[in-house]
């Protein structure tokens, strides 16, 4: 096989591949992995009364089987039409894949941050921009009819910095939509304050930790005998959101991070990075070049060749090729950027026994806490807190116990079994009233994460050796695209 000549190509090679599995009608998988819509915008910039430049933007809508449609906006200067058509496809089959009920939708805006009209700008200036770019995007993808908290619901991606979602949550809730409670919606990752959960933002690269750990405790990786994090070493392609938590919480759990890339270079330190002093260095500088005390390669390639365990790419897609796939030294490769493997460079590593655990169920944490982002949104709650079943039961348990103790099955039981329900009944409502205080929506949420995470590998661990599948990918492409076909046919969706 030649190597295709696109990341959406990619995509669609790896849906075709499942729908040929699965024997599904080639007009059916023909119309599931088209996208149903596109829209190409031109997005104005302006600062005071002068327009700097003007933006091209691709909102693309894959597949709208479950509504609304989710996923990030991108913000950078290698955004295409192909590449975004290839993210919103990604995005149905990785949220079927994990059974979070929303079909899969992107955006993308072509944006070089060195490039002079906005280099040229003092940082003052540079914060009114970005705000004008964040409310104007919002105002044309409105305006286009793209968005809508039961059409399509956005969160971050590559470039789109946290603060821009707070931006874009207040144009859409003061200017464009004023009058819908549901607003908060329409974007997730905002600040806990605007309706946004403690967690969010850390959720895609603490899911694919997660997972790694599901993995290793899971005895799946052949070629890695320990079952914990403890003392494995990593290499990570990426500092942003995803990389940075990813080596945040890896760190925590005694893993040794040697290597980190990003767009500027590859900093190694065999010995092990300091991950608290990098992601400050990076807070400051805004790349890893010049952290001291590791060695430095200029090639941002550099890291996914480094000697380790776990390679975690974290970046962009289509980085490991038949062209460098034979650089890889790591033994376990778990995607957290979406496709940074093509297909053949997949099916060689695949070959040589390198364990990989793919994009589509890897890095879902983020569309699984958004996924929570928003239906804490829609009915205008929260999860943890005073609220909690918990602490509902203790106040039920104290202020009914007589009720409670009256029951005739109460009484029977306690007859019979020669139980002290009274006393249990104040234990409980003891512990429940714990819990209450202890369990605050971050609790909640990274339990609900950890378990997701976990339950995900196992389905499609165990689906790939159930349907006798080659490998986890086409494990979780098949299994992705079963979900959604039978919803296509049994909704009769044309
Ligand atoms: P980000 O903008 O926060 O960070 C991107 C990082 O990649 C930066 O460190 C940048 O320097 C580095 N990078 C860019 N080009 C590079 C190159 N050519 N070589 C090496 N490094 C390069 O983006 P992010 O949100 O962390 O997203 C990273 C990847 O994860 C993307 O593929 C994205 O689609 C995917 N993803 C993100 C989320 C999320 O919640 N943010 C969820 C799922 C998947």
């Amino acid at each position: 096989m030649g190597e295709v000549q696109s990341f959406y190509q990619s995509v669609r090679y790896r849906v075709r591949k499942a729908g040929e599995i699965l024997g599904i009608d080639k007009v059916l998988l023909s119309k599931i992995e088209t996208p149903v819509r596109v829209g190409e915008l031109t997005i104005p910039v302006e600062l005071g009364d002068r327009v700097l430049v003007n933006l091209t933007g691709y909102v693309v809508h894959h597949s709208e089987h479950k509504k609304p449609m989710r996923g990030g906006i991108r913000l950078h200067k290698g955004v295409t039409l192909d590449v975004v058509k290839g993210l919103a496809s990604d995005m149905t089959w990785k949220l079927a894949a994990a059974d979070i009920p929303h079909g899969g939708a992107k955006t993308g805006v072509v944006v070089d941050w060195e490039d002079d009209w906005y280099k040229s700008l003092s940082p003052k200036e540079k914060n009114v921009v970005e705000e004008n770019l964040i409310r104007r995007l919002a105002g044309e993808m409105h305006r286009a009819g793209l968005i809508g908290t039961g059409v399509y619901s956005c969160a971050p991606d590559v470039g789109f910095k946290q603060k821009y979602a707070d931006i874009f949550f207040d144009e859409y809730d003061m200017r464009l939509n004023p009058t819908s409670r549901e607003n908060k919606a329409i974007i997730t990752s905002k600040s806990v304050v605007n309706g946004g959960i403690d967690g969010r933002v850390e959720a895609t690269g603490y899911g694919v930790v997660m997972m790694i750990k599901a993995a290793l405790e899971d005895r799946r990786i052949p070629t890695i005998q320990r079952r914990t994090l403890d003392g494995l070493t990593l290499a990570i392609q990426g500092f942003g959101n995803v990389g940075s938590w990813v080596a945040d919480m890896a760190d925590r759990e005694g893993a040794r991070i040697i290597a980190v890339g990003d767009e500027r270079g590859t900093i190694l330190n065999e010995k092990g990075i300091d991950i608290p002093l990098l992601r400050k260095h990076v807070a400051e500088t805004g790349t890893v070049v010049g952290f001291p005390g590791a060695k430095f390669y200029g090639d941002p390639q550099a890291v996914l060749g480094v000697p380790c365990d776990i390679l975690v790419p974290a970046a962009l897609e289509n980085q490991i090729t038949l062209e460098n796939y034979h650089m890889i030294r790591a033994k376990a490769i778990f995607e957290g950027a979406n496709g940074p493997i093509t297909p053949e460079a997949d099916e060689r590593l695949i070959k040589e026994g390198i364990y990989i655990s793919p994009d589509i169920i890897t890095n879902i944490g983020g569309a699984f806490v958004s996924y929570l982002e928003i239906d804490k949104a829609i009915n205008n709650t929260r999860f943890g807190g005073s609220y909690t079943a918990e602490g509902l039961t203790a106040h039920v348990l104290r202020e009914h116990r007589k009720r409670i103790l009256q029951h005739p099955r109460v009484q029977e039981m306690s007859r019979q079994r020669g139980y002290d329900v009274e006393r249990f009944i104040n234990e409980l409502a003891i512990i429940s009233e714990v819990m209450d205080k202890v369990i605050d929506e971050r609790t909640v949420i990274m339990t609900a994460l950890e378990r997701k995470m976990r339950e995900v590998h196992y389905q499609i661990t165990d689906y790939m050796y159930q349907k006798k599948l080659p490998d986890l990918r086409t494990a979780a492409h098949v299994c992705a695209l079963e979900k959604v076909a039978k919803c296509y046919e049994t909704r009769g969706i044309t």
